[in-house]
């Protein structure tokens, strides 16, 4: 172990006792530092003054009561959350979670992912990100309402288009972004519209945000496949999650070619040997927000609902994760990688444990990063807030073009920068050091 790898590892003991009993958050804070060992050794200066110490602590951690009445005329409590990671390039900027497991550790992880994923984009924003332990399944429209402006009753204090713009992310769509959005409006008598992102249509929303995510990944993805002279064409593709990341990964696939096999929820997956219907999967989730196993039970014949067992199971060439945080294990990478897997790539935030990136790195599988290939989404955020920005709207195409070339760009940066520094295809390691070299030279430069 060299000089650098000491410091690093004692910095990195440092975090886990000032955060004990956050996995999430170790999890995520030892990636990004088992990747800057070579960046140290290249340029000392970013170990001075205490820089990755403090890339490591959040800027500001909120954590507030959320009361509100349920149907049934009860009070019901939940959990807030915002933590304010770092704002050297910009205001705070990242999704809200509403989640049962949410915790200030699940937030906190999310909110360093955010840091350097945001960097990456190359566009003008910080990292944060914020959530509450609140469980939308089967609460009614009113409930959501209720549930979303008071959550907004605390957090719009700490909140502003040039302080801290939050979008969405699990349980957060364009429905909960609109009572956010109408309960910021009326307790600020502002319409700040470049407050949120992720707004509709009607409102100062962006054309394309919603399919954003899930088309940058697959834009990512097709150009690392490109860079490898193989594509999406003919391939079989599995992806995890049914929500607003997977729906719109799948559908970029079809364009590109791909065959789609699986897609599930938390209670189980469908495999459908023939293509996943995609229209049914957004009737199914985006209209009548069922559950998955309501596709199977729809398409009668042919389609397999499986609720023991696991997607990874089911051999595909290229795997999208797109659900939640290590739904991907290292079991799960070995028996993609014995069924023949080319490429994965990560639609959600870390989906594959550390274990398991290191089987498909091992096996010279074509590797993904989250941070890299799903910021998509938050890059057109902040297209979003240059459009409210200048008061304007642009078309689909005219965003969606934009979008393509962010994820070329991102592509691009973590594969010259792997090479730069000695790891030629190792896109986990580019994008962090990518990500981080863009946040430390602002910070250098803005002083302690
Ligand atoms: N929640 C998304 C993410 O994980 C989007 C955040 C945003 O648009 O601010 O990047």
């Amino acid at each position: 172990m060299t000089q650098i790898d000491e410091k690093l590892e004692a910095i990195l003991g440092e975090v886990l006792r000032r955060n004990a009993g956050e996995p999430e958050f170790h999890q995520a804070v030892r990636e990004v530092l088992e990747s800057l060992g070579r960046v140290v050794a290249k340029h000392p200066a970013y170990a001075s003054d205490a820089l990755i110490e403090r890339i490591c602590e959040p800027e500001r951690q909120i954590i507030f009561r959320i009361p509100w009445i349920d149907d049934a005329g009860q009070v019901q409590i939940n959990r807030g959350f915002r933590v304010q990671f770092n704002s050297a390039l910009g205001p705070y900027k990242g999704g809200i979670r509403f989640h049962p497991s949410v915790n200030i550790g699940i937030i906190k992880f999310l909110g360093f992912e955010q840091t350097f994923k945001n960097a990456l984009t190359g566009l003008p924003i910080g990292g944060g990100k914020g959530g509450a332990d609140f469980n939308p399944r089967g609460r009614s429209d009113r409930e959501i309402m209720r549930f979303c402006q008071s959550f907004m009753t605390e957090l719009f204090r700490h909140l502003g288009e040039h302080t801290d713009v939050p979008a969405g992310d699990i349980g957060v769509g364009g429905r909960e972004i609109g009572y956010l959005f109408g309960q910021y409006k009326r307790l600020t008598n502002r319409y700040e519209a470049g407050v949120l992102t992720g707004k509709g249509l009607p409102y100062g929303g962006s054309r394309a945000r919603k399919e954003a995510t899930g088309f940058g990944a697959v834009y990512f993805v097709e150009r690392m496949l490109a860079a490898n002279s193989t594509s999406f064409e003919g391939r079989r593709v599995s992806v995890s999650g049914s929500g607003n990341v997977a729906i719109y990964t799948m559908e970029k696939i079809l364009d590109f070619g791909g065959r789609v096999i699986t897609c599930s929820d938390s209670n189980g997956y469908v495999v459908d040997e023939n293509g996943i219907d995609l229209e049914l999967v957004k009737e199914i989730k985006e209209v009548r927000r069922d559950r998955i196993s309501e596709y199977a039970r729809l398409k009668g014949t042919g389609v397999n609902y499986i609720d023991t067992g696991c997607i990874w199971d089911v051999p595909c060439d290229i795997a999208m994760p797109s659900a939640t945080q290590n739904e991907l294990t290292g079991k799960d990478a070995r028996t993609l990688v014995k069924n023949g897997v080319v490429a994965v790539g990560e639609g959600a935030n870390m989906p594959c444990t550390p274990e398991a990136v290191r089987i498909f790195q091992e096996a010279g599988v074509l590797f993904a990063p989250g941070k890299a290939a799903n910021a998509g989404g938050v890059a057109t955020s902040a297209l979003e807030m240059q459009q409210n920005a200048s008061r304007d709207s642009w078309t689909f195409e005219q965003t969606e073009h934009r979008l393509a070339e962010i994820m070329k760009n991102i592509h691009d940066t973590c594969a010259e920068t792997a090479r730069d520094y000695g790891v030629a295809g190792d896109y986990v390691q580019g994008a962090n050091i990518a990500g981080f070299v863009r946040v430390a030279e602002a910070m250098r430069a803005l002083g302690v």
